[in-house]
């Protein structure tokens, strides 16, 4: 090829050697490179090697003449431009009856010529050459140019359609959180956009030492055949294996080197393949792997743009990951309270029917065991008032005593009911313990004339009310007194003491009976709260309410801690021990608040 830097060339032919050295002569004056050709089959031969600027030919010439060289020429697509310049002896213009001129510059000189005026048409040839030539220069550029634009534009096409999908992928990704629906949704979108022949996703095992094939996206239908295959890490000749062992991206131009993968049948017109590794946070979750049926389809700059997907994916496999774990603990969650709700609805009912069960009962104590009680109690106290034999008299006395005695059990052990059941109700009101404790020591003043016991009240007119229930109140005080008297022996003394104490969570009353009775050990100072606790053998007991060591249920001191509880209040007792000779006597202490409230705090008791 004759570039713009180089010496025009021209072919000159003719079969008289003289006649070409005049020619040459004749050119030497130019700037040009002359090629000799004595016959037309050399000069053919010439402009297989040489691209010429002009051809002056002889017309006369043995075996081919001028015009057949130049007919032969035009036919071949290098010379068919070719200007020529025909040399004749004979001027004529023959030359128009030969076909294939029209195509390229033709011009005449005849023999002799003068050599100004073949160098001048030679100048007007060159000129045009020239002229030619930058044209051709200018138009090669143009289509360079082209070219690069074409191929940039299809760069940025495929570029576009990458963002583009890697776009689709992450919409995909925060809108799909079912595992296999989103990689299946992925792989499809990767093959169809880019008209690969295989897209697939493999997901690690639980134990890393192999990944399954997940999803898969292909030109072949049946290819979803082949989801759950495997691939152990340390397979040979496996792309995917060499990624997940070494965490790298992978690119194979041609697959016949991979041959584990060649061996599966939807691989067969694949010629190329990339690996990318799908971490998250480090850790390997699987691989994408795509095939394509074009040698070389992936290179480097595609690698960018599937890591970025890759690392979607991955994003979106933890995510999935995650929100089976939620779903599954939300569903555990959901039975767990449906299985406990049922179980509480169960105890609700069972607890209902005891509730109902436990009314009923209470109901039926206290009006079935006391109703008879009243009437025999009734009928008693008429027939006394009559006039009786002494023995009648007596024996209905101890009728009378007898119901009086068991309407007092049939009380206690309702008031127990009541506060083992939690139903004892507390009517709150205003409470002068100087008032309640006055009326109690009236009331019991037979039974301690009875016994010669002192009893001794405090300045409780000094102290303020407190809030309390007047009736439970009465009771507290009444086991107490009745207890004191008959753990007392005859002539023995009780004093009942009370003081006003602030405690940090408000006012209190302390109330002390201290007696100088038989005391009670320590290793029963709590039990006896406990009911149906007795300190001693119930066959021993006296039947007397008020007699020395007289037998009781043991229900009082139990009836007496629920009610003090049920005010906030506390109790408990202090004796230096159990002795029926020297009779250390025992103090019991009550502390009640001024105001009860819910969820009371005590100060703590120094019990010991
Ligand atoms: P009981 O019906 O047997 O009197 P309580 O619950 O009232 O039942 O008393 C329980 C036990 O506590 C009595 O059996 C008695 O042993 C002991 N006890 C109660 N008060 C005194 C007291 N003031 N002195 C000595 N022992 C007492």
């Amino acid at each position: 090829m004759t570039t713009s830097n180089e010496v025009p060339q021209i072919l000159i032919v003719d079969d008289k050697p003289a006649n070409l050295l005049v020619l040459e002569k004749t050119l030497s004056k130019l700037n040009v490179a002359i090629c000799q050709a004595a016959s037309g089959h050399e000069a053919l031969l010439l402009t297989l090697e040489h691209d010429f600027a002009l051809g002056i030919i002889d017309i006369q010439m043995p075996e081919m003449n001028g015009y057949e060289l130049v007919e032969l020429l035009r036919g071949n697509p290098k010379t068919k431009s070719l200007p020529v310049i025909f040399v004749s002896a004979i001027y004529a213009d023959t030359y128009h009856h030969v076909k294939g001129y029209e195509s390229g510059a033709v011009d005449f000189l005849s023999k002799p010529f003068e050599p100004e005026i073949l160098l001048s048409k030679v100048r007007v040839f060159l000129r045009l050459y020239e002229q030619r030539r930058e044209l051709e220069h200018v138009v090669g550029r143009l289509q360079e140019q082209t070219q690069t634009l074409f191929q940039t534009n299809n760069a940025l096409g495929r570029r576009n359609a990458q963002l583009a999908v890697a776009h689709t992928i992450s919409q995909q990704i925060t809108s799909i959180l079912e595992l296999e629906a989103l990689l299946t949704a992925v792989v499809q979108l990767i093959r169809r956009e880019f008209n690969y022949d295989y897209v697939s996703i493999w997901l690690t095992s639980p134990e890393q030492n192999h990944v399954t094939l997940q999803t898969v996206a292909s030109r072949q239908d049946n290819d979803t055949l082949f989801t759950n295959h495997q691939i152990r890490y340390e397979a040979t000749n496996s792309a995917i294996a060499q990624v997940c062992q070494t965490r790298q991206p992978v690119i194979i131009t041609n697959l016949a080197q991979d041959v584990y993968q060649a061996a599966l049948r939807f691989r067969g017109t694949a010629q190329s393949e990339l690996v990318v590794p799908l971490l998250a946070a480090g850790e390997l979750l699987g691989v994408l792997d795509v095939l394509s049926d074009q040698p070389a389809a992936f290179n480097h700059n595609d690698l960018g743009l599937f890591n970025i997907w890759a690392s979607q994916i991955a994003i979106a496999i933890r995510n999935a990951h995650l929100y089976a774990t939620v779903r599954r603990f939300n569903e555990e969650l959901e039975e767990n309270v449906r299985a406990r709700t049922a179980e509480l609805q169960t105890a609700y009912q069972e607890l209902a029917l005891l509730d109902h069960n436990k009314s009923e009962f209470i109901q039926v104590v206290s009006h079935e065991l006391r109703t008879p009680l009243t009437v025999v109690k009734a009928y008693s106290q008429l027939m006394l008032g009559e006039t009786l034999p002494e023995t009648h008299r007596q024996y209905l006395e101890g009728i009378l005593t007898g119901a009086v005695r068991m309407n007092e059990l049939v009380n206690n052990m309702i008031d127990m009911i009541k506060i083992d059941t939690n139903v004892l109700s507390v009517v709150f009101e205003e409470v002068y313990l100087a008032d309640l404790l006055e009326g109690l020591q009236e009331q019991l003043t037979p039974h301690l004339e009875e016994r010669h016991i002192t009893l001794t009240m405090g300045h409780f007119a000094d102290l303020p009310s407190l809030q309390g229930d007047q009736v439970l109140l009465h009771k507290v005080f009444h086991h107490l007194l009745i207890n004191a008297i008959k753990y007392t022996p005859d002539n023995g003394r009780i004093t009942v003491n009370g003081r006003l104490q602030t405690y940090p969570d408000g006012q209190f009353i302390e109330i002390t009976i201290e007696d100088t009775g038989i005391g009670i050990a320590p290793e029963h100072q709590k039990a006896i709260f406990l009911k149906f606790y007795q300190t001693g053998r119930v066959a021993l007991h006296s039947s007397g309410t008020t007699k020395f060591k007289g037998g009781g249920p043991g229900l009082g001191l139990a009836i007496v801690d629920g009610i003090v509880r049920a005010h906030g209040g506390t109790i408990w007792v202090e004796s230096p021990g159990h002795n029926e000779e020297t009779c250390p006597g025992s103090t019991f202490y009550i502390i009640l608040p001024l105001q009860p409230k819910q969820n009371m705090s005590h100060p703590e008791i120094d019990e010991g």
